[in-house]
């Protein structure tokens, strides 16, 4: 993962990578211009199933746009693209479906600043989250701590992972102890049968 260097989006797309299987489904929670859902796209394939929210109507019409150039009618995978807050995630996509659900949080680069994720509504959505990922699948969150807000959300995210059963879950955060400003990986891994036997 290091070797991404400072590029965390690399090493989060290198552990999507390792998890991500054709015909799969998936989530995107945060599209944005859509770069990460194509990315989703091309890994599922053609029989595969890819679900994103935005709370922007312009990142879905994007997101749209960007898949639609980028692959051809017989590689799409089933798009279901929602112009909704990500808290509505399981309300909207279902429990125990995707095999992988990532969240890219902050804002849009180059965008308006004040369409931002925030504290409350990606606690919501990463506790839907943890209902819509199917047991062995992943939760990736890259979390970006330098602007206002930031690093509350952060704590928020990391608290929630701190008190998830260690039968049933494994958490880690990949960050870089010589940029602290720099994003956050972190990822949340649904254990497919309870690990060393225990229950709790
Ligand atoms: N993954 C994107 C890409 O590849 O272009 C970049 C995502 S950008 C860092 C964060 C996105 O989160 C923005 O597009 C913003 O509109 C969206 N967002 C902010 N609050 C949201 C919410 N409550 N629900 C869903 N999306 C939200």
């Amino acid at each position: 993962l290091l070797q991404s260097g400072s590029k965390l989006t690399t090493a989060a797309k290198t552990a999507w990578t390792q998890f991500l299987r054709p015909g799969d489904t998936v989530v995107d929670a945060t599209c944005g211009n859509g770069h990460d859902t194509l990315f989703l796209a091309q890994a599922v394939g053609p029989s595969g199933h890819v679900i994103a929210f935005d709370i922007q109507e312009a990142a879905i019409s994007a997101t749209r746009q960007r898949l639609e150039a980028s692959l051809p009618p017989g590689r799409l995978p089933r798009l279901e693209l929602h112009a909704a807050c990500h808290s509505r995630l399981q309300e909207l996509a279902g429990s125990g479906v995707a095999r992988l659900v990532v969240f890219n949080l902050g804002y849009l680069p180059g965008a308006d600043k004040s369409l931002i994720t925030s504290t409350a509504t990606t606690s919501a959505a990463l506790e839907a989250a943890l209902e819509v990922v199917e047991p062995g699948g992943l939760i990736s969150i890259l979390c970006y701590v330098g602007h206002p807000g930031g690093m509350e959300e952060y704590n928020a995210v990391r608290q929630i992972c701190a008190e998830l059963k260690p039968a049933y879950w494994a958490t880690s955060e990949t960050r870089l102890l010589n940029r602290p400003t720099a994003p956050v990986l972190v990822l949340l891994w649904r254990c497919s049968e309870p690990f060393f036997g225990r229950r709790s």
